[in-house]
């Protein structure tokens, strides 16, 4: 349980193994939305997703951002975040 692992620099109390770090999981976010992440990282990525509200909500809002720029419709999430910049 001391062992000391190299994971990353302040890094939170998450067990060792098969789990990775929220910084692990946005940066591969996008990959992970476009299916191009390999199984590996798609099952771990996905196990992190399920234990981890944080980066749940951060799928959504990616996922649907996405969708709506997919579309070509500027989305919600967008336009408010706009407001807030031109301010
Ligand atoms: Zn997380």
């Amino acid at each position: 349980m001391s062992q000391g692992q190299s994971g990353g620099a302040g890094a939170r109390a998450l067990p060792s193994g098969p789990w990775i770090t929220c910084r692990d999981v946005l940066e591969r976010l996008y990959d992970y939305l476009d299916g191009e992440l390999t199984a590996a990282w798609e099952r771990r990525v996905a196990r992190h997703l399920d234990g981890c509200p944080d980066c749940r909500a951060r799928l959504v809002f990616e996922r649907s951002f996405l969708e709506a720029v997919r579309r070509g419709r500027a989305p919600t999430v967008a336009r408010t975040a706009l407001s807030i910049l031109t301010r």
